[in-house]
């Protein structure tokens, strides 16, 4: 009897014991249900802070987050994460600092290139078709100096003549003055084509000019574009995996699109994991985001399993 009332007092010191310190009971045996046996419980994310300027919303941000979470799951067929509204052991920020700041600037240059581009060929486009214009002009104008040149020349020879003959007959003296006439009309009109032939000149200097001060904005823009390109780096900078005092974290810095934030979020989601970084330019889990490919690679898969134990 008095071995019963001894244990049923040690189940109660135990049940005490157990409902003070579940919270830490629990974690404890979550570190080594974790630690021995990976993959076996999915970790619970939440959004952490999140920042409006990127231009995306929460709804959308969680969706991209679901995706890429999608993307290390079916590799395995495994569930691996599981979203909590709030709570959840791992935050997913998205933090709106220089980077994302430059990225839009980028994107701003990317546009005023594109447009400068854009008028650049319009104009050149004119000024091809004014040229070819000024040259159809500039040889008839050509061929027309010619041929005033010939007349005039012919006339002079006649006027000699008929002055060396004491003067003409009358019916020579009006076909001469005749030709007078004739030739000031041609010359009229060879000065009207060459006041015609000036303007069209002028217009394409003025165009040339355009194109030039177009060139040189572009190519200030390139530069500009190139410097703030530079200054982003490659890096893995658009996010990072944190785990500190206040517990597991990815932040988000930085992405182009929605394609490039998901490839972010599989990288960093793959150092929850636990996975480091390896060595195939493709892979999502290599240390640059250059690659734009958004299916696992065999090394990140091969990093996965080995991770999980799986064979
Ligand atoms: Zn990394």
């Amino acid at each position: 009897m008095k071995n019963i009332w001894k244990n049923i007092f040690a189940l109660i010191i135990f049940g005490v014991f157990v409902f003070l310190f579940r919270t830490t009971i629990l974690n404890d045996y979550y570190v080594l249900q974790d630690k021995y046996f990976p993959c076996s419980r999915p970790i619970s994310y939440s959004i952490g802070s999140f920042d409006t300027s990127f231009g995306i919303s929460k709804a959308d941000f969680l969706s991209d987050i679901q995706q890429a979470e999608m993307i290390w799951e079916k590799s395995i067929n495994n569930e691996l994460f599981v979203y909590k509204i709030e709570g959840g052991d791992l935050k997913i920020n998205l933090i709106f600092d220089n980077r994302q700041a430059n990225t839009f600037k980028l994107k701003d240059i990317n546009q005023t290139i594109e447009g400068d581009k854009t008028s650049y060929n319009n104009l050149k486009s004119k000024l091809d078709s004014l040229q070819k214009e000024y040259s159809a002009k500039k040889s008839i104008f050509d061929s027309k100096v010619v041929a005033l040149e010939d007349s005039r020349k012919k006339y002079e020879d006649q006027v000699t003549y008929w002055n060396n003959q004491g003067g003409a007959p009358k019916v020579t003296y009006d076909q001469l003055n005749q030709e007078k006439k004739n030739i000031e009309s041609a010359v009229a009109i060879v000065n009207q084509l060459q006041s015609d032939l000036n303007i069209s000149a002028t217009e394409i200097n003025n165009l040339i000019n355009q194109l030039n001060s177009f060139a040189s904005s572009v190519n200030g823009q390139v530069k500009n574009y190139n410097t703030i390109n530079n200054s982003l780096g490659q890096e893995f900078e658009e996010g990072s995996y944190v785990v500190d005092q206040n517990g597991k974290q990815i932040d988000i810095y930085q992405f182009e699109n929605k394609d490039k934030l998901i490839r972010v979020l599989v990288h960093e989601l793959g150092h929850a994991l636990d996975l480091e970084h390896v060595d195939n330019k493709n892979a999502v889990m290599y240390r640059l985001n250059d690659g734009i490919n958004l299916n696992l690679t065999v090394d990140d898969i091969n990093l996965l399993k080995a991770h999980c134990g799986i064979k």
